[in-house]
């Protein structure tokens, strides 16, 4: 077939119209997260440079071979074309609703979310969550997909191009001014050791950039992931603790609170002089706090796989074997459930969600720790969970509390404390505005822990147990660092708070050993044992003597530690 220079001409206008089509539907989710500044976010550590060279590749190649396409279309050609389409909006879409609902970048975790949960639970957490920003995700892409068939099937008129064409120059304009105001956060990263990196590696890697494309990737890290679980799954299954209800008669409802990051001494309960605990201090007669517990590790894994299987300081792996007490729980009557604001799949979360998948209902309302959905976001799984009829039930929270960008752990209009409170406790205003944050973060953890105990207050026979995984350093006697994990700790990256509250009053037994045992110091890697006795489990693991709240616990004189590289310290011997 021969052309002439005038069906040239319009067949190019025509292609950048489909140009601008495939544009539209990768690029939203790209520019959302480049404006959004994620940072963080493991993909992007030795790779934001390449942003804008990324964006011009994938257009080329899309540009080129539509080029081809467009020179020789026809009506089949481009509905073909729209056909093609579909699959980059959806995923557009789906990257688009996911920055919406969690304020983070898609990931592995959401594809787990999407992939691992039925339709009835998703249908119902996505009806519960929706907000504007989902609405204008999926109208934007339908509008975009509805146009793109609309054409594929009409054709051009002449005047319809020259428009498209100025849309698709804006368009790029848009994505230059977007990076070059990014630029000096994306300049301060590494290009050198990414073009270091063979050339397939940076390909693959640039292809990632793209949140529709990233997707794809995901799924097959996914794959991998599920296929871990299953066999990790099969072999701890395998080990029975034989656990039995003592006294079945009594309905119980156990509620374990797992902090994240929250220091004993920065709660008001515990005595600290700013009121970050307010609704807990005014609990104070009702709840029993104890003074001396110390996280095995100082890091989120290491402490709550300790903390809820029977692996210890000298046995840290023992998790991967056996399952934890929500399985002996599971397996003496009671209903388990798994509510989790912390992330699902990935370095920091996986092992954690192994444990998750013990109970036999496992809620996440995140799917990573970067975003910022507030930990209130546990209170209506938690109310799914206490109205369902059942007199055994054991529900673990697995809170965002206080983790780092404190800032983003609580909803800016609850912020008490101002950085000007705090400027002559730290050498510098960004310090002091990092402890008025975190104190921030404490005090709505605060607030969610009452949302929890309003809900608790009118079923008997409940019972809360709030323990934080570990502590947090925060720039004290001249360290210039904030957080936790590090290589070599601090004593208050252990140093936690944990308490009991019980509907009404606690058993008079129990007061009697916390008068005894408060201010005694114990590891929580024996929490184990402890969860065992308020859920009057009876089984051959549990040990009296681990068990802070039995008559015939045996303090522990010289408590251990386990830093990030597995070596074993004198807790007495870190620094203060
Ligand atoms: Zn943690």
């Amino acid at each position: 077939m021969s052309l002439d220079s005038s069906t040239i001409a319009s067949k190019w206008r025509e292609f950048g119209l489909l140009a601008l089509c495939f544009a539209l539907a990768l690029l939203p989710p790209f520019l959302v997260e480049l404006w959004k500044g994620y940072s963080g976010v493991h993909y992007l550590y030795d790779s934001r440079n390449p942003y804008i060279l990324n964006t011009l590749l994938i257009s080329a190649l899309f540009s080129l071979g539509l080029a081809w396409v467009t020179m020789h279309a026809g009506r089949l050609q481009r509905l073909l074309f729209a056909l093609l389409l579909l699959p980059l909006t959806l995923l557009g879409t789906l990257a688009l609703v996911h920055v919406a609902l969690y304020d983070a970048p898609i990931s592995v975790g959401a594809v787990d979310a999407l992939l691992g949960t039925d339709l009835h639970e998703a249908t119902e957490y996505l009806s519960f969550n929706w907000n504007t920003g989902m609405t204008l995700s999926v109208a934007g892409y339908g509008a975009l997909y509805g146009a793109a068939v609309f054409w594929a099937w009409q054709g051009l008129s002449p005047g319809r191009p020259r428009a498209a064409a100025q849309v698709l120059a804006l368009s790029v304009l848009a994505v230059l001014a977007l990076s070059a105001y990014r630029f000096p956060a994306i300049a301060a990263y590494n290009l050198k050791a990414f073009e270091q990196r063979p050339l397939w590696s940076r390909a693959a890697e640039l292809n990632r950039q793209l949140p529709s494309i990233r997707i794809l990737h995901d799924v097959g890290n996914w794959l991998a992931y599920r296929q871990w679980l299953e066999e990790t799954q099969q072999v701890r299954s395998g080990h029975d603790f034989g656990a039995v209800l003592g006294d079945a008669s009594r309905p119980r409802t156990l509620v374990l609170v797992i902090g994240e990051s929250l220091r004993r001494d920065r709660m008001s309960l515990y005595g600290y002089s700013r009121p970050t605990t307010p609704h807990l201090d005014a609990r104070r007669k009702r709840i029993l706090a104890f003074d001396g517990a110390i996280s095995p590790s100082n890091q989120t894994v290491p402490s709550v796989t300790k903390m809820l299987t029977p692996a210890t300081i000298q046995e840290p792996d023992r998790f991967l074997t056996e399952p934890s007490i929500l399985a002996a729980a599971k397996k003496a009557g009671y209903r388990t459930y798994w509510l989790s604001n912390q992330g699902r799949v990935g370095q920091f979360d996986s092992l954690i969600s192994l444990i998750a998948h013990d109970a036999e209902t496992t809620v996440f309302t995140n799917t990573e720790f970067y975003g910022t959905v507030y930990d209130e976001a546990l209170l209506h799984p938690l109310e799914v969970a206490l109205s369902e009829p059942h007199p055994h039930k054991l529900i673990v929270l697995h809170t965002l509390g206080s983790h780092q960008s404190y800032r983003n752990r609580y909803p800016p209009e609850k912020a008490v404390f101002h950085t000007k409170d705090y400027v002559g406790e730290v050498p510098d205003e960004e310090q002091a505005s990092i402890l008025a944050e975190y104190d921030n973060s404490v005090r709505y953890t605060d607030e969610v822990l009452d949302g929890i105990l309003r809900k608790l207050e009118s079923r008997p026979g409940s019972m809360l147990l709030y323990v934080s995984d570990h502590g947090e350093r925060l720039y004290e006697k001249g360290v210039d660092t904030c957080g936790h994990g590090f290589p070599e700790p601090m004593r208050s990256e252990f140093d936690i708070p944990y308490f009991l509250w019980c509907h009404g009053e606690c058993p008079r037994v129990l007061k009697r050993i916390h008068s005894r045992n408060r201010g005694v110091a114990f590891n929580t890697e024996n929490l184990f044992h402890t969860l065992a006795n308020l859920l009057a489990l009876k089984m051959a693991e549990y040990d009296p003597k681990s068990d802070v709240l039995s008559p015939k616990y045996r303090p522990v004189w010289h408590p251990q530690i386990i830093d990030v590289n597995r070596g074993i310290h004198a807790y007495a011997s870190l620094p203060e």
